[in-house]
């Protein structure tokens, strides 16, 4: 089995969440006593937050690349960045190591693939919705992304840091979520990405019908698939194949929110 380096703290409630995951997973395949080898670098996520607020994603990168080679040289064969946001620099970490980045998005873009859809909502921070660094992957991978509207996206944005990120579980944020979730799937979407990886920590598929791609366990799955397989490692810059692009005939805008 492959040691699994995990970069969190972004928040440490969804990294706890990634390291229960992918121990969970591995006594799922591995029985017995087995649980996953692993390698997990946490951030004090107050100076990532400052940096994301100020704007100062260079320096934001610079912090993530050193964790990362600090994994890589403790001895990790793959490297996750346990967070959808600071995915905005993931090329910059990855290009700070020499082993493979699993990209969040590509292994979300994937599995909504398997599904046979083709438009998808995504709820994210608000740098994940309205900035292009996630939805351009995802439109790559031959995905049409919808975003809430302006007041959704505050509030979903305002649940994660305000609340989730501290650990709070409200049953009012609940239903504001599930009540975002039927405004994108009225708006046109087949199915909702969790693009943020404690949204799961509020909202499960058992919460709603609308088929749901939860980031922290697509990830941790993917991981682990390659830990114990240990074939076939994705990495950031791997192409995307011709027969998984498909034309977008209106890539949405941060200008032009899907307002349910
Ligand atoms: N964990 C979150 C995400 O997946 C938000 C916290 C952060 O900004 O890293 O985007």
């Amino acid at each position: 089995m492959l040691t699994i380096g995990l970069i969190g703290g972004m928040s440490w409630e969804s990294s706890a969440h990634y390291y229960r995951l992918a121990n969970e997973l591995v006594r799922d395949r591995l029985g017995g006593h087995h649980s996953a080898r692993c390698l997990l670098y946490s951030v004090d996520f107050a100076d990532i937050e400052r940096l994301q607020s100020a704007g100062e994603w260079d320096e934001a990168g610079r912090v993530l690349a050193d964790a990362a080679r600090r994994v890589e040289a403790a001895g990790a064969d793959l490297l996750l960045l346990c967070t959808n946001t600071m995915h905005k620099v993931a090329d910059r970490v990855a290009d700070a190591v020499r082993i493979p980045l699993l990209h969040i998005v590509d292994v979300t873009a994937a599995t909504v693939r398997r599904h046979g859809l083709h438009t998808v909502g995504l709820l994210g921070t608000a740098f994940t919705m309205e900035q292009d660094f996630l939805r351009d992957r995802l439109a790559g991978h031959g995905l049409t992304v919808l975003v809430p509207g302006a007041e959704d996206r505050k509030m979903i944005h305002s649940v994660i840091y305000d609340e989730l990120c501290l650990g709070v579980v409200s049953e009012a944020s609940r239903t504001a979520y599930l009540r975002v979730i039927d405004r994108l799937i009225a708006a046109g979407a087949q199915g909702v990405i969790l693009g943020c990886t404690e949204i799961e920590l509020l909202i499960t598929q058992d919460d709603t019908p609308v088929l749901l791609f939860p980031t922290t366990r697509l990830h941790v799955t993917a991981a682990v698939d390659q830990a114990i397989t240990a074939d076939q490692l994705v990495t950031t810059d791997q192409p995307v194949t011709a027969d998984q692009l498909v034309t977008i005939d209106q890539p949405i805008t941060t200008d032009q929110p899907v307002t349910a």
